[in-house]
């Protein structure tokens, strides 16, 4: 039995983009299928319909290695490649969307303290985030700053060797749960995005509390909370990276973070194409199976190219950031833009394709749709994906 995905060659821990044996590269691959196979999927439909948070599923993920799959390898992670990351989101979404997705931000988190972290920090967090025995989030969203994320209001003001954090967090996935909540905040009231940092705080820290568990369309397996800070004391040590990068930090994060929705899209739609392929030689109408019909193949022809489509853009915009090529942002968006398009206008064809039985929970496939509805909308709309591109295209 595979227990971990870290490659056996590889064994340095600088934070080099490795190059993986196609057979290195397979075995990952066929270890996380696995996982997903017998770990998520057999689970899904029950952990979305009584919103259950797995949390022993999640630390296995950790064993195998998917708790830092581009985390430097001293502190646990897997030192893995983007474009790796993105292959194996795919497989774990085909599990289950909503924990792949959940497991996504939380390597956003990761990655976040082992790029801008000091050594005390990485070796503080990371070894539980890297196992999952911890979890981590990330607090952007405000209830009055959302896709205008510059907006944020949350103050951190310094009070001797300490800062204190007040604001409210809208919408922060894993809230209540996590470990660790990497919070940006204001600590420049005139200085725009600019004046925002981000911060390192324990979720046990006096004054961080949790608002009720939101009810949402789908992704119910991982919760989404508020989270409130009311004079939130922490250590000046707390602060990731420098004074003022905040902003910076967290649009650096979300880059990788929409390759990996994006590919979650993809594996939850394939899924459901998959579904469909098989469900249209054994339903029949008209005294023939649906895979009879013209209409049928060119609907599924049509759902097929665009996923492949999609997948190029994701494979495409995953190497440019392990290059970090200058327009890795601009591919980044396109990316997350076309695919979570494209994943949910597959998966609802699914589901229309299925007929009355797409509509059923038993099926999976109406899951699928209310799961994948929410990336055309997290880690930036996709109105603002159009917004970067267009600054890029334009040179704005
Ligand atoms: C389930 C879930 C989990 C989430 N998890 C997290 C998390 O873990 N951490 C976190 O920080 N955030 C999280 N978010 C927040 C998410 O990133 C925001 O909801 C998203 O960025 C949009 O912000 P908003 O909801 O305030 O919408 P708004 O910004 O109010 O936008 C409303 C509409 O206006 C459009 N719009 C806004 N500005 C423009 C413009 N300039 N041009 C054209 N159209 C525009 C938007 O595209 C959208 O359609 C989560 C959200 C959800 C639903």
């Amino acid at each position: 039995m595979v227990t971990t995905i870290a490659p056996a060659s590889h064994t340095t821990s600088a934070p080099a983009v490795p190059s993986l044996t196609e057979e290195e590269r397979a075995a990952i691959l066929d270890a996380v299928r696995d996982f997903a196979q017998h770990e998520l999927e057999p689970h899904a439909l029950e952990w979305d319909a009584t919103s259950y948070f797995p949390r022993e599923t999640l630390h296995r993920a950790g064993d195998l290695g998917l708790g830092g799959i581009y985390v430097r390898e001293d502190v646990g992670g897997t030192g893995l490649s983007r474009s790796d990351a993105a292959a194996i989101f795919e497989e774990l979404a085909q599990g289950d969307p909503a924990i792949a997705a959940y497991i996504s931000i939380h390597n956003m988190v990761a990655w976040m303290i082992d790029t801008y972290g000091d050594e005390t920090q990485r070796r503080t967090w990371l070894p539980a985030l890297t196992a999952m025995t911890g979890f981590g989030s990330y607090c952007l969203t405000e209830p009055g700053a959302g896709s205008d994320a510059a907006a944020i209001a949350t103050s951190a003001i310094r009070s001797g060797d300490e800062y204190v954090l007040t604001g409210v967090k809208q919408f922060i996935s894993g809230g209540g749960e996590a470990a660790v909540y990497i919070v940006m905040a204001r600590t420049d009231a005139d200085a725009g995005a600019r004046g925002i940092t981000a911060f390192l705080v324990p979720a046990d820290t006096a004054g961080l509390s949790f608002g009720a568990l939101e009810h949402k369309m789908g992704w119910n397996a991982q919760p989404t909370r508020q989270v409130i800070l009311d004079e939130v004391r922490v250590p000046a040590s707390s602060v990731l990276g420098e004074l003022g990068q905040g902003f910076k930090i967290a649009m650096s994060a979300l880059d990788g973070g929409r390759i990996n929705i994006a590919a979650c899209s993809l594996g939850g739609a394939q899924w459901a194409l998959d579904r469909t392929t098989a469900y249209v030689h054994e339903r029949f109408t008209f005294g023939e199976p649906l895979a009879e019909k013209q209409a049928v193949v060119f609907a599924l022809a049509d759902m097929a190219t665009e996923l492949r489509a999609a997948r190029a853009l994701v494979r495409d915009a995953a190497g440019a950031l392990d290059a970090k090529a200058p327009d890795a942002p601009m591919q980044c968006a396109m990316a997350k833009r076309f695919a979570t398009d494209a994943g949910f206008a597959v998966a609802n064809q699914a589901l229309q394709m299925h007929g009355g039985y797409g509509y059923l929970h038993d099926y999976g496939i109406e899951k699928v749709v209310r799961d994948l509805r929410v990336h055309q909308i997290l880690e930036g709309t996709n109105e603002i994906m159009r917004v970067i591109i267009g600054r890029q295209l334009l040179g704005a």
